[in-house]
Order: C-alpha cells, then sequence, then structure tokens
C-alpha cells in the first residue's frame, strides 16, 4: 500500500482529522481539489464555538458539540490560535417568546449545558446597553475562533508529523482492492494518477455524497442538498455597539438558528446567515442585495438603533443539508462502512454546523473508527 489512511478534503474537519491521524500513523495523505486548503464552507461561516445548546439529545452532533467545544477552547490556547470567549445572548423581544427561552434553557440542561444564565431587562442593559430585550439568556461557554489560523495551525502540526498533503488534485474514483481501495487522482494539468490505501476518509463536505458514491456506496437517504446563508455586515461604526453574539429565539425546525448577531475577532459585525437551499447544487456565493430589508426588519426587533443604511452585502456560505426543507433535522452521518460492504472506508456527510465546533472531537470520533 502507498498510503495507510487518505483523507478527503482539507476543509476544518479534514484537516484536523488528519492532524489526529498523523500523530499515530505513518503515510497519511490529504487530497485536496482547491489550490490550497479551507476554500469552502470552512472559510464561509460564522466562526462561532457554540455551546451546544440546541442539538438533540444523544445526537452526534450534541456530544461533539459539547466536547469539541471544550477541546478547541483549550488548542487555542496551546497553540495561540486567536479566539474569545465572548458568550451569547438569546433575545426575547416579545411576552410570547419568554416561555421559549425556558424551553431553551431546560433542553440545554438536558444536553449538558448547565451554564446558561436568565437575565431580566437590567441586567442585559449592563451587558449590551444597545439591545431591546425583554428576557434573555446568556451563554457564557460561546465564543468565536479565527478559523484560518486554526486551519493554518492543523497544516503546520500535521505536516510536522509527516503527513503528505496534496493540493490541487481532485479524486475522481475509488476502487476495492483486497486489502485497501485504489484512488484515482486528477491534477490541475489535467494528469491522472493512481494510488493505493488501506483506509480512505471521505471529508468532503458538499460533495461528500459524490465521493461516497465514487466507491460504490449510493444512498438516496444521503443526498446533499445545497443550502445557502447570507451575510450582511453591520457597517462601522455602529460595529462598536455590539460586544458579543445576539441570537433571537431559534425558528421552527431549526433549520437555521435565525438570522443573528456575530462578530469577529477583527472586531467586525456580521448579521445573519439566512436559510435558502438552491434549486441545484451549484456553488453559488453571491449575496442578493434586495434581501437587505429583510435583514433589516428581523434585526431592527433588538437591535433599535439600526438605520436600514448601515448594513452592506457582506458573504454567504453553503451548508451540507441531507435533509429535505422542512423535514427535520438530520444529524451528523460518519460511519465506518464495513456494514455496506466498504471495510475501511469512513463517510462523513452533513458535517454543517456544528462542524467547525466540532472538529477535533470528530477528529478523535473518527479515530476510533479506525482499525489497522
Ligand atoms: C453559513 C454557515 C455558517 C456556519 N457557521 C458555523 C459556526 O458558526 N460554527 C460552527 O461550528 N459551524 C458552522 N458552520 C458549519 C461549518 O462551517 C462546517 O461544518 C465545516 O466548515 C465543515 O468542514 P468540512 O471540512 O467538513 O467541509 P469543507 O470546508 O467543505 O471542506 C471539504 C473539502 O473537501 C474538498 N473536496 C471535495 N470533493 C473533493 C474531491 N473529490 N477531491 C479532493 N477534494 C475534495 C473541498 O474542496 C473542500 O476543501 C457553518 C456553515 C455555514 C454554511
Amino acid at each position: 500500500m502507498d498510503a495507510q489512511i487518505t483523507i478527503i478534503g482539507a476543509g476544518v474537519v479534514g484537516l484536523a482529522i488528519a492532524e489526529r491521524a498523523s500523530e499515530e500513523f505513518k503515510d497519511v495523505f490529504l487530497i485536496e481539489k482547491n489550490p490550497t486548503f479551507g476554500q469552502e464552507t470552512s472559510s464561509r461561516n460564522s466562526e462561532v464555538i457554540h455551546a451546544g445548546i440546541y442539538y438533540p439529545k444523544g445526537s452526534l452532533k450534541s456530544k461533539l458539540c459539547l466536547e469539541g467545544k471544550n477541546l478547541l477552547y483549550d488548542y487555542c490556547r496551546k497553540y495561540d490560535v486567536p479566539f474569545k470567549n465572548c458568550g451569547k445572548l438569546i433575545v426575547a423581544t416579545s411576552p410570547d417568546e419568554i416561555p421559549i427561552l425556558d424551553g431553551i434553557k431546560k433542553t440545554a440542561i438536558n444536553n449538558g449545558v448547565d451554564d446558561l444564565v436568565i437575565l431580566n431587562k437590567s441586567q442585559i442593559a449592563d451587558l449590551e446597553p444597545s439591545v431591546y430585550a425583554l428576557q434573555a439568556i446568556y451563554s457564557p461557554s460561546t465564543g468565536i475562533v479565527d478559523s484560518h489560523s486554526l486551519m493554518k495551525r492543523f497544516e503546520t502540526n500535521l505536516i510536522n508529523n509527516g503527513c503528505q498533503i496534496v493540493y490541487g488534485s481532485e479524486v475522481t474514483g475509488i476502487n476495492r482492492i483486497s486489502d485497501g481501495y485504489e484512488i484515482t487522482l486528477l491534477d490541475s494539468d489535467k494528469n491522472i494518477y493512481k494510488f493505493t490505501s488501506r483506509v480512505v476518509i471521505n471529508s468532503a463536505g458538499l460533495t461528500s455524497d459524490l465521493v461516497s458514491e465514487m466507491a460504490g456506496l449510493s444512498d438516496g437517504t444521503l443526498k446533499i442538498m445545497f443550502c445557502k446563508g447570507e451575510y450582511f455586515r453591520l457597517n462601522p461604526p455602529r460595529n462598536k455597539l455590539i460586544n458579543r453574539l445576539i441570537y433571537p429565539v431559534p425558528v421552527h425546525n431549526l433549520e437555521g438558528i435565525g438570522i443573528h448577531i456575530t462578530i469577529e475577532m477583527s472586531g467586525g459585525v456580521k448579521l445573519g446567515p439566512d436559510v435558502t437551499y438552491l434549486e441545484s447544487n451549484i456553488y453559488d456565493y453571491k449575496v442578493t442585495p434586495s434581501k437587505q430589508e429583510a435583514f433589516f426588519k428581523s434585526v431592527r426587533k433588538f437591535l433599535p438603533f439600526l438605520e436600514f443604511d448601515d448594513l452592506s452585502p457582506e458573504m454567504a456560505g453553503i451548508r451540507p443539508k441531507i435533509q429535505k426543507p422542512g423535514e427535520p433535522v438530520r444529524d451528523f452521518y460518519i460511519k465506518e462502512e464495513s456494514e455496506r460492504g466498504k471495510p475501511g472506508f469512513v463517510n462523513l456527510i452533513g458535517i454543517e454546523s456544528p462542524g467547525l465546533t466540532s472538529s477535533l472531537s470528530i477528529a478523535n470520533y473518527v479515530r476510533n473508527l479506525i482499525r489497522i
């Protein structure tokens, strides 16, 4: 075998897996079709370290978010990755939303998040004088991270561990051979290469369903639908009025957790993301200027100082959803596929939020699925 372990995809999750695997194994390869790491979903998100408040109890999302949050804070401290444990407020702006806050707190406690505090109007004003809310939940363990620096650190560490990264090469074929897999690569000059690997880890994000199909694992229930999230920027100097993350009470079904306010390490402030399933799986990162009105209206409820011209179009990201619009939220799909006749092939499909928060715990989880 040329490789013991091959990881497909150098987003934040593939990088974390490659770092973890290369601590223990020799001949680990990381293959990425783009010229460098993190050019897709991993650089087009809110960069929030989620507390793990909303996910269904017992789900991988819940377990891996909780574990991942603590691992990520420790990792950032250890390697000087910029982060801020800024906390977040979930704000009720009308009396009918107040009971929902109680429900969120109960769900969170059930999920092992026991540090949420209910704040009244004057306590909210102490923390965020420019925010309007009747009542709020404060989550002290929520934070933000500089995701580019995090991925750069993963890359440095995995190279130091001896992992080989191959950028600019797309995996186009995966065939089962006696004790592993033959992988076909197409590089940017259209050259084709083949190599063999005992274990293959599919961490291909938005096209992970297609990579799984290349290995002969077709499954209609694991088809990815591109679901776009757009952001608007809160222009200076009004960004200075916000100190932490501010979320409305969540909308039905958690398709998204509502247009919220995210702060950045640089001091910038974004609104978003919204939730729009695309008609086809195309990489559409355009921001729709006409959405400014809807963003303005939904956020003005809790940012009364806001004026329409305080906003400007920012950027968009795409979620790899495996549930159709309106369907209940699905869990991360992370499985070693022996049961489906592909031993040593590990699939990660539908790694939407909280995938960044969970990157290190996903890496440990995947490590435990590998048998060499
Ligand atoms: C709008 C939005 C907001 C979000 N906010 C947050 C947040 O605040 N906190 C949080 O925890 N999570 C958040 N997430 C989720 C988080 O961004 C993702 O879970 C995470 O980035 C997924 O990382 P990944 O490595 O699985 O995928 P990706 O970053 O998509 O990486 C996959 C990589 O695989 C490569 N690839 C694909 N096919 C092939 C192939 N055939 N050959 C070679 N390479 C291939 C791609 O080029 C890509 O680089 C958000 C997501 C979105 C869209």
